[in-house]
C-alpha cells in the first residue's frame, strides 16, 4: 500500500471550488499533499460573492498559491449578453482572474430572452470566446456530463442510485439535447476559436471513449483536457490503453480533481475531513503513479461500485500532466 505520492515536485491542482471562508483549509489540504498551486473555478458566482471581496479575501489567505477563473453571469441575458460577458471578463482578468469557467448549464439549462435553450455554439457568446483568446486566458470548459446522465433510467442505468439521489443531475428527459449533440457543439467553438485555449473538463466529458477523446485532440490544437472527477471512468478502461492515451497527449492533459470543500452546489466530495481529503489526494496519486490492480478510485463509491487499474506514468510525463501544462497554459502559475 502506498502512503504519499513517488515524484520529487509540487503538483498544480487545476480543478477545484471553495469559497474565500474554505481558504484556510485549502492552504492545509496543499500543504499536506504536495500542492504548489490551486485553480478555483467559478467559486464566488455560484456563491454569490462579489468578485472583488471575494479575491481579497482569497489573496489574504492564500497569496500566489490560487488563481481563479470566474463564470459568466447568464441571468442577464438581454439583447448584447455575449458582448457583455466579454468586457466583464476583460474586467476580471485586469483585476486579477486568471481564466474562464463555463459550467456544464450551458447548453443545458441556460436560457435565452425567448425561453429557447442557449447551445454551447450560440453565435451570441463569439465574443466572449474571442474575448478570452485576446486576453490570453483560458477556457474551462465543462459540457455535457456522464453519458449514463443521459441513457434511460431504468435498471440498467449504471449510475441509478447515483440519479436518484440527484434527480437534477438527469438529462435523459426530452427537454435536454442528447450527449453527442452537446460534445459537437462544444467542437464547433473550439474549431472557430483557434486563437482561444479551451480545456474540456472531466477529460473532455467523454473518458467513457477515449478514441473520441483522442480524435479531438488531434483535431483541435487549441482543445486540452483535464482530469477532474473522471479517474472512475478513466481507469476502467485497460491499463494499456489508457497509459498510452496519457502518454500520447502528455502535452495535452492537465491534472485537475474538481475538489469541493465545504460546498455542496454540487455535492460535498471528499468533505472537510483532513482524513478523507489526504485519503482523496492518495487514491490520485496512486492511480497515476503504480501499476496496481482493481484499487478504489479517488470519488469510491459515489460513481459506481467498480475497481480500476492504474496506470504508471512515467517520470516526465507525471511532471507535465502534474504540474507544466498547467504552467504553460495559465499565466500566474
Ligand atoms: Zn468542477
Amino acid at each position: 500500500m502506498m502512503t504519499g505520492s513517488t515524484h520529487n515536485f509540487l503538483v498544480v491542482d487545476a480543478h477545484v471550488h471553495f469559497s474565500p471562508d474554505k481558504a484556510d483549509l485549502a492552504a492545509e489540504v496543499m500543504e499536506a499533499n504536495h500542492l504548489s498551486r490551486m485553480v478555483n473555478v467559478g467559486a464566488l458566482e455560484a456563491l454569490g460573492i462579489p468578485f472583488e471581496e471575494g479575491m481579497r479575501a482569497f489573496r489574504k489567505a492564500l497569496g500566489d498559491r490560487m488563481v481563479y477563473f470566474p463564470t459568466p453571469d447568464f441571468s442577464d441575458i438581454s439583447p448584447g449578453f455575449g458582448e457583455r460577458m466579454a468586457e466583464d471578463l476583460e474586467r476580471k482578468v485586469e483585476a486579477g482572474a486568471h481564466g474562464l469557467k463555463i459550467f456544464k448549464e450551458l447548453g443545458l439549462r441556460h436560457k435565452d430572452a425567448d425561453d429557447n435553450l442557449i447551445p454551447v455554439d450560440d453565435p451570441r457568446l463569439d465574443p466572449l470566446w474571442a474575448k478570452a483568446g485576446e486576453l490570453g486566458v483560458p477556457v474551462l470548459i465543462h459540457t455535457a456530463d456522464p453519458v449514463a446522465f443521459f441513457q434511460p433510467l431504468d435498471e440498467n442505468n449504471e449510475r441509478r442510485e447515483e440519479l436518484q439521489a440527484h434527480p437534477d443531475w438527469y438529462f435523459g428527459g426530452p427537454e435536454f439535447p442528447d450527449h453527442d449533440t452537446l460534445l459537437a457543439q462544444r467542437n464547433r467553438v473550439i474549431e472557430r476559436h483557434p486563437d482561444t485555449t479551451f480545456i474540456g473538463a472531466h477529460l473532455g466529458n467523454y473518458p467513457e471513449n477515449l478514441a473520441y477523446v483522442d480524435a479531438c485532440l488531434d483535431r483541435y490544437p487549441n482543445f486540452y483536457v483535464d482530469t477532474a472527477a473522471r479517474i472512475g471512468e478513466i481507469g476502467r478502461h485497460s491499463a494499456e490503453e489508457a497509459r498510452a492515451f496519457f502518454i500520447k497527449h502528455q502535452d495535452r492533459v492537465i491534472f485537475g480533481t474538481d475538489l469541493v470543500i465545504g460546498w455542496d452546489v454540487f455535492y460535498d466530495r471528499a468533505g472537510e475531513d483532513m482524513t478523507e481529503l489526504n485519503r482523496f489526494y492518495e487514491a490520485h496519486w496512486r492511480f497515476f503513479e503504480t501499476d496496481e490492480q482493481q484499487i478504489e478510485y479517488p470519488e469510491f463509491p459515489v460513481q459506481g461500485q467498480w475497481k480500476v487499474d492504474a496506470i504508471n506514468l512515467p517520470d516526465e510525463v507525471l511532471e507535465k500532466l502534474y504540474v507544466r501544462n498547467a504552467q504553460r497554459l495559465i499565466l500566474g502559475l
